[in-house]
């Protein structure tokens, strides 16, 4: 029962390549969402792999069909990142095992997200102080474009003390929301589309225009009410809890990736 601990050079190989494919891996994507997903691979795996030494056979024979499924929903979800790494594997002489690890970083380049989200909720964090209503429309996957012919045209890099000369009270573009695409402020003063789903009486037309953009797109949108100072930040017409102002950037990030 027990012939499975007796190791030779080849398994100690074996063993050790794996442990670096996994470490690589994992520092590959250290910090994105597909973190989550590696892990629980890894976890299905590990169990699958004991099942199987114990001569477990149902639930081995069970997680090992689930391990090939899965390999296949693997092969959906990370379609465009594996035709780049495929790509890349045919195209480059590979010289040095460093220069390799290199360009393996291009998949957390991908991932990374170009908005300076630090700023943003520095930003809020200080109209939430002030008081200042502010309504920001971060732009993901659909279009925004139908809003900004809504509103008037910028082209600007996000940067504090702009959004704060937007959205201060007696800026003539304080009024209606701000559309970000990229890190890049290409719209103020836009009238969003008004949700109308049941809202608690103290949301006004604010809170409303952030939900109906959030229903009508994938957008997300945050918003500082002028009235009680509170930060919302609203994705999929839904408003999200956060407990920090650390916690919202991160899940902001998180949305964005
Ligand atoms: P607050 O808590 O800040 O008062 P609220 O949800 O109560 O927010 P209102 O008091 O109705 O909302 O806020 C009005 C402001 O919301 C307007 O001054 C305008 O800037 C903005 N606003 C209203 N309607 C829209 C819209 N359709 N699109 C974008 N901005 C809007
Ligand atoms: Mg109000």
């Amino acid at each position: 029962m027990f012939q499975f601990l007796q190791f030779s050079f080849i398994d100690v190989l074996d063993i050790l390549l794996v442990a670096f494919l996994l470490y690589n891996v994992y520092k590959l994507l250290k910090g994105t969402v597909a973190i989550n997903i590696f892990i629980g691979i890894a976890i299905v795996f590990l169990i699958y792999k004991v099942t199987e030494a114990l001569n477990m056979e149902m639930l081995s024979s069970l997680l090992g069909n689930l391990i090939s499924g899965g390999a296949i929903a693997l092969i959906i979800i990370f379609h465009p990142e594996m035709r780049k790494f495929l790509l890349m594997l045919g195209s480059t002489n590979l010289k040095t095992k460093k220069n390799f690890i290199k360009q393996l970083k291009f998949l957390k380049a991908e991932i990374a997200i170009d908005l300076d989200v630090e700023t943003i909720v520095n930003v809020c964090e200080k109209f939430k102080s002030s008081k200042t209503g502010a309504l920001i429309v971060i732009e993901r996957n659909s279009n925004l474009e139908f809003l900004q012919e809504r509103g008037d045209l910028m082209n600007v890099e996000v940067n504090g003390p702009i959004l704060e000369s937007i959205f201060f009270k007696n800026s003539p573009l304080h009024d209606g929301a701000v559309v970000i695409k990229g890190n890049y402020i290409v719209a103020t003063r836009v009238v969003l589309p008004l949700s109308d789903k049941q809202l608690p009486s103290r949301f006004g037309l604010r809170h409303r225009a952030a939900i109906g953009v959030s229903e009508k797109t994938d957008a997300i949108c945050i918003l500082v009410s002028e009235e009680t100072g509170e930060i919302s930040f609203v994705v999929d017409g839904e408003f999200k809890l956060y407990s920090s102002s650390s916690e919202l950037q991160e899940k902001i990030r998180m949305y964005l990736s």
